[in-house]
This record gives C-alpha cells, sequence and structure tokens, in this order.
C-alpha cells in the first residue's frame, strides 16, 4: 500500500498511482481527524470522495503516529490523550471514537486502536501497554459491531514489543475476537535487526493463516522479501516515497543515490529492465540534473519509478508463491537486492 498520510502520496496524483496498478492506499486516521477534521470529510461524503480515490483505503488507527509525533502523551485506561504536533490542542482517542472516526471516512478497513511502545520499554510497563492494547481491542470489537458496518473490515493488531511471551499473549487474547485480518505493530522502532526479524517471524506464525496478515509500517526491500517468507500479505511504507524525494531509486541491484556526481553523464535509465515512465522517458543523468536544479519532477519521477519497484517485486513475489518457488526467488532477489548499481 502506497502511503497518502493526510490523503495524498506525494509527488503523485490518483491517476498515476492507479496506473502503476495500486488499487490500495493508505491513510493515517491521525492526521485526517486531526486535519481537516471529521466533520469536513463526512460532510464531503467520506474519504473516498474528498480525497478523489476510486480503490480502496486502509486507515491506520493513530497509535504510532500518537507514539512518534506527539510531544506529549498520557496513556490511561480510557483512552489516549495528546498534544496535536499541528496546533498544540489537547485532543483524546479512545477505541470508540477511532472507530467512528474511521466509519466516518468509510474505510474500507480500519485499525483498532493500539498502544504502541517506544523501544526499549521495561516489562512491567510494556505489560501493561500490552494489557491496556487488549482491552481497547475487545471494545472496539463490541464497539464497531453495534455500528453493523456495512462491508467495512476491522483488523486487530499484537503489540508486546520485543518480548516473545508477551507477543504470544496477545496472539492468544486478540485473535479469537474473530478480526478480518491481523496486523503486527510496534516494530521498525529502533530494535536491532536480528530482533526484528526474530519477532516478525514469531509473531506471523502465531497468527490466523486463514486471514490477511500484515506487518505495519514495513518496510526496506529485503526486509518485505523475508517477512513473506514469514506469511505477511500486506505491507505499507514510506520509503519509496520519502527515499524518492530525498534522491533515491529503488533498483534491482539495490539503491541508487541520483546525487552522485558520475551520474551527471549516465544516460542509462534508473533502472535496467524497468517500464515505467521515469525508465522509458528519462536518463539517469537528466533526474541528476532535475534534482540537482530542485525541479519538482525529480521528485515524480523518482516517486513513479520507486512505486513502480515495489509494485513489481510484490507481483513477482506473488508469482513465485504461485509456482511454489517462493524460497528460491527470495534467495535470487536478496543477492541480488545486495548488489550495488
Ligand atoms: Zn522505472
Amino acid at each position: 500500500m502506497p502511503c497518502a498520510t493526510a490523503g495524498a502520496v506525494k509527488a503523485l496524483d490518483f491517476a498515476e498511482v492507479a496506473t502503476l496498478g495500486y488499487r490500495h492506499i493508505l491513510c493515517n486516521t491521525y492526521h485526517l481527524a486531526l486535519r481537516p477534521g471529521l466533520d469536513v470529510i463526512r460532510a464531503a461524503g467520506g474519504l473516498h470522495k474528498f480525497i478523489g480515490w476510486g480503490g480502496s483505503i486502509l486507515t491506520d488507527s493513530g497509535g504510532f503516529q500518537i507514539l512518534s509525533l506527539s510531544p506529549l502523551r498520557r496513556v490511561t485506561e480510557h483512552g489516549v490523550k495528546f498534544r496535536s504536533h499541528i496546533d498544540g490542542d489537547m485532543v483524546e482517542f479512545t477505541p470508540e471514537s477511532v472507530v467512528d472516526s474511521q466509519l466516518a471516512f468509510d474505510s474500507d478497513i480500519a485499525m483498532v486502536l493500539d498502544v504502541c511502545s517506544p523501544y526499549p520499554t521495561p516489562p512491567k510497563k510494556l505489560r501493561r501497554d500490552l494489557d491496556i492494547t487488549v482491552a481497547w481491542a475487545h471494545r472496539a470489537r463490541e464497539h464497531w459491531d453495534s455500528r453493523s458496518p456495512d462491508g467495512n473490515l476491522i483488523f486487530g493488531i499484537l503489540q508486546g514489543g520485543m518480548s516473545e511471551g508477551l507477543r504470544r499473549r496477545a496472539a492468544h487474547e486478540i485473535a479469537p475476537l474473530g478480526f478480518d485480518g491481523y496486523a503486527v505493530g510496534g516494530l521498525s522502532v529502533g530494535e536491532s535487526r536480528d530482533e526484528f526479524h526474530r519477532v516478525a517471524e514469531l509473531s506471523a506464525s502465531l497468527l490466523p493463516e486463514d486471514k490477511p496478515r500484515y506487518i505495519m509500517g514495513v518496510g526496506m526491500p529485503e526486509d518485505i522479501v523475508r517477512c513473506i517468507g514469514y506469511g505477511y500479505d500486506m505491507f505499507d511504507c514510506v520509503a519509496p516515497t520519502r527515499m524518492a524525494r530525498n534522491g533515491v531509486a529503488f533498483t534491482r541491484r539495490g539503491q541508487l543515490s541520483i546525487r552522485k556526481a558520475d551520474l551527471a553523464t549516465d544516460f542509462a535509465p534508473l533502472d535496467e529492465g524497468c517500464a515505467c515512465f521515469a525508465c522509458k522517458s528519462h536518463t539517469r543523468a537528466c533526474i541528476h540534473h532535475l534534482y540537482k536544479s530542485h525541479e519538482i519532477l525529480s521528485a515524480k519521477l523518482l516517486t513513479l519509478h520507486n512505486l513502480a519497484f515495489y509494485k513489481r517485486l510484490m507481483t513477482d513475489a506473488a508469482a513465485a508463491i504461485e509456482a511454489g518457488r517462493y524460497g528460491d526467488w527470495a534467495g535470487e532477489t536478496l543477492a541480488e537486492l545486495g548488489g550495488s548499481t
């Protein structure tokens, strides 16, 4: 899912996003509830109409943004109070209000409110955060059912930090609530690569195989390839779009920094074999020049290319799974991604 945090995939319009083959994007409840606010989106007839996107939308509940953006947050059993990073106002999210917000958006997939623990968190605090996350999952589930949504889906979220015991407990208590899919949160928050992969692999193994498994905020191409192997189906990450704006192209042979001086006369495309508009119509030398000249076209071309790269990665992964050769494909792909351009 490309990230459309505030209702836009940065540097692209939605016709371009759809042309790349994407049918599903991620928007953030936290950002949209603060600005433009629920009333505006409700009056517009929902989020799809407001932003002009005909595909489906998953909205994140805000737990991670409250952790990462709010200068002040206070979690109680009732909900979380935090200071808006936009205007400094105190705001409260509860499991029920977050469900209502996402129903006002008419999100195709809503997420429950969770407590995303920072890294590292002391064991006692981590246990308390999980206790609250589990209680909130129950409340969100009940509130969701009382609203009888028509065709919308809701996913539960596993937390538990880097603790195997807490991750197991989270799955044991949240999986039976019968959500439409399950997400794993609380990763990519500063832990080591080894810790990330240990917890990601464990968490996937604890979740129902017949429901979508979604690892939130992941990731780099190498992580996605490995996480698909663990059993994950869904991903979102700002990397392809954010790094594009910082002059980085993803290629089959690893990352390419468009800023490098030796690209000034490199008339090859960003990635040989890529059929995206940027690769068909522009050379590395041209995009290097556009980037150095602060032309916004460089951000657009690199974003187009990076999202085309991620789309192809996912399509190839799906084909390898269908063909029963995912392990071989993953090995080959990881070896290539570790190379250099
Ligand atoms: Zn390309």
